[in-house]
């Protein structure tokens, strides 16, 4: 959990160092916003299992944070479409 919070934090601070010495920062920003969301879905996810059946009720915080966790694959560019992003500057 520790490894993807650091290294969730890192690529966001290697898109946000693009953005400030205004070098093209879409692919880096697509590197953090890909990563660090599927890191939050796999740490809340991990939350829940920890606490096992109860992790799982409706208003408890650690269901909360798991479907937090969850849209943020979906919205502002969903995951998939980050990769496309990325593959295309990948194979540019
Ligand atoms: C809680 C919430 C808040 C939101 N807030 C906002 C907001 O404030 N402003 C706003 O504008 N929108 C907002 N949205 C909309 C959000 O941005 C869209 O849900 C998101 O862009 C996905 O679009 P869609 O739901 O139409 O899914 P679709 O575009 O139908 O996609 C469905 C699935 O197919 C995948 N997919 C689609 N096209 C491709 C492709 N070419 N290649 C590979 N995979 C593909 C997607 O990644 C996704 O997994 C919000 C959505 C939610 C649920």
């Amino acid at each position: 959990m520790l490894t993807d919070y650091t290294a969730a934090r890192q690529l966001l601070r290697h898109g946000a160092e693009l953005l400030d010495a205004g070098a093209p920062a879409g692919p880096g920003a697509s590197m953090a916003k890909l990563f660090a969301s599927e890191a939050a879905v796999r740490n809340t996810g991990r939350a829940v299992q920890i606490l096992g059946g109860s992790g799982f009720i409706r208003g408890v915080e650690a269901e909360r944070l798991y479907r937090d966790a969850r849209i943020t694959t979906i919205y502002e560019g969903t995951s998939e479409v980050q990769r496309l992003i990325l593959s295309r500057a990948l194979l540019k």
